[in-house]
């Protein structure tokens, strides 16, 4: 993978490409954003970059050093990722031996940290010194979701590289690349909420159950039936719950918004589930447009709280006081 193969995110790919360019690559970097967006990815092409023997700001992918580092058998390169969800110090301590000497066969050692919010107090500490001047021919960088998890005195220590979510239609784009259909693919890249990684792991198979039981409840709310028994049934249990419900919410928004697009029989193009289309028909000729609007907003204002970390029982119940009395 070069930088020509990750997806979004060019204001950063421009800023180091700029810098592989001038030979100004800071020694000190943390890679910053949300899950799935490349952020590993990019602090490799960057790795292979700067000891690749035929380009100066890319990864060839084809010459000795970007091949080896692709393997992981290339000795100056070095990614640290948590074990048992944790960094501890030995690691760091055997990272700042190595980074003191100088590199192998490479241009230069580059050492990646992956997830470092995972790393113990005393890891961090220990990190400090060489963060702060690492030696000319290493570069460390980091990799993390959570700025806060991270001390400040390690992050005031690194330049910062923002990442930002993949957009909807990236995701969209890449998926079809991979062989879905227009469809498919739109319906995965809503559900992701960014997350290029999760949209290429995502079964369709799960997608579809999601979206079956995103249906049933369509039918139990627009149809007054005992939708809370229904809610109960699904989420039962288990820490996925908020997960789900998120997932679920969001079929079932669109599902409602499809609706009023097949009552106001404009937009059929539109449609996010045009497989429910003739379903829905059925509900469209009894619900009300004020009711379906009602609908709408109480599950997007939900679906809003829910990402607010609201509590996700009280949502459920509120949900159920406001749509169905009693
Ligand atoms: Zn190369």
């Amino acid at each position: 993978m070069s930088f020509n193969n990750i997806i979004g995110n060019s204001r950063v790919k421009n800023i180091l490409k700029k810098g592989l360019k001038r030979e100004r690559v800071p020694n000190s970097l943390l890679f910053l954003g949300p899950g799935g967006v490349g952020k590993r990815e990019t602090a490799l092409v960057l790795a292979k970059a700067m000891n690749c023997l035929s380009k100066s700001d890319d990864s060839c992918e084809e010459c000795a050093n970007c091949r080896a580092i692709n393997e992981n058998k290339f000795p100056d390169v070095l990614v640290l990722a948590p074990e048992k969800d944790m960094i501890g110090i030995d690691e760091i301590r055997m990272l700042k031996q190595v980074a003191y000497l100088r590199p192998m066969v490479g241009k230069g050692r580059v050492f990646i940290v992956l997830e470092a919010e995972k790393m113990t107090e005393p890891a961090s500490n220990s990190f400090l010194k060489i963060l702060e001047e690492p030696p000319l021919f290493s570069h460390i960088f980091l990799t993390s979701r959570n700025p806060y998890l991270i001390l400040s005195t390690v992050r005031s220590r690194c330049q910062i590289l923002t990442f930002s979510q993949i957009s909807r239609k990236d995701i969209q784009k890449e998926l079809i690349n991979n062989g879905y259909d227009e469809y498919k693919a739109g319906l995965i890249s809503l559900l992701v909420k960014g997350n290029l990684e999760q949209a290429m792991n995502l079964k369709w198979e799960d997608v579809q159950s999601k979206r079956q039981r995103a249906w049933e409840l369509f039918q139990a709310l627009t149809g007054g039936k005992n939708a809370a028994g229904m809610f109960k049934k699904f989420f039962s249990s288990g820490k996925e719950f908020r997960k789900e419900l998120e997932q679920i919410l969001e079929i079932l928004i669109t599902l409602m918004r499809d609706l009023l697009l097949i009552k106001s029989s404009r937009g059929w193009e539109l449609l996010l589930n045009p497989d429910y289309a003739d379903k829905m028909g059925e509900t469209a000729g009894v619900l009300s447009v004020e009711k379906s609007m009602a609908y709408l907003k109480l599950l997007e204002s939900i679906h809003y709280s829910l990402q607010k970390r609201v509590n996700a029982n009280l949502l459920v119940s509120s949900l159920f006081s406001e749509i169905i009395p009693g």
